[in-house]
C-alpha cells in the first residue's frame, strides 16, 4: 500500500479549500496564549510545510491576515472565522496549518507540547510528549 502524498483541508463553511503535499517538517501541541484566544481552546495542534507545499484551491479572497505580532501573522476565513495560516519572519520558508482543518491524516503526528510553561492553568496532560517552553517555546522545561 503506498501511502498518500497530499492531503486537503478546509475552513468550516468549505469556502476556503487547499492541499497540502508532504513531507511535513513538524507537529505539535501550542499552548501559547495567542494561540489559545484566536482558537478559544486550550491549544493548538499545527503542523508546518515548506509554503511552496501549500496549494489554495478555493476561497483565497475570503482569506484575511491579522497581524497578531511584530513577526506572524494568522489568516482565517472572513465567511465562518476558521483560523487557518500561521507565518512568521522568524522562519519565512514555513506556514503552520491546524492540523485540525485536515480532511485526513498526515506523515506524522503529534511530538512535543510547546509554550508548555504558558499553557492554561486548567489544562492537564496526561502524554508522554516533550514539553518545551521557554523564551522561544521550543527549550526543554520540567
Ligand atoms: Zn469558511
Ligand atoms: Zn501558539
Amino acid at each position: 500500500m503506498s501511502k498518500a502524498e497530499q492531503v486537503q483541508g478546509g475552513c468550516l463553511c468549505g469556502a476556503v479549500r487547499f492541499t497540502v503535499t508532504f513531507p511535513t517538517v513538524f507537529c505539535g501541541h501550542c499552548h501559547c496564549s495567542m494561540c489559545r484566544r484566536n482558537h478559544g481552546a486550550a491549544y493548538v495542534t499545527w503542523f508546518a510545510v515548506l509554503r511552496s507545499q501549500l496549494s489554495i484551491e478555493a476561497g483565497s479572497d475570503r482569506l484575511t491576515r491579522y497581524q497578531s505580532s511584530s513577526h506572524g501573522s494568522r489568516s482565517f476565513c472572513s465567511r465562518c472565522g476558521s483560523s487557518l495560516f500561521c507565518v512568521s519572519t522568524h522562519l519565512p520558508d514555513l506556514v503552520d496549518i491546524p492540523l485540525a482543518s485536515m480532511d485526513g491524516p498526515i506523515d506524522r503526528i503529534p511530538e512535543s507540547h510547546i509554550y508548555f510553561d504558558d499553557r492554561a492553568p486548567w489544562t492537564i496532560i496526561g502524554d508522554n510528549l516533550s514539553r518545551l517552553g521557554g523564551p522561544s517555546g521550543l527549550e526543554p522545561v520540567e
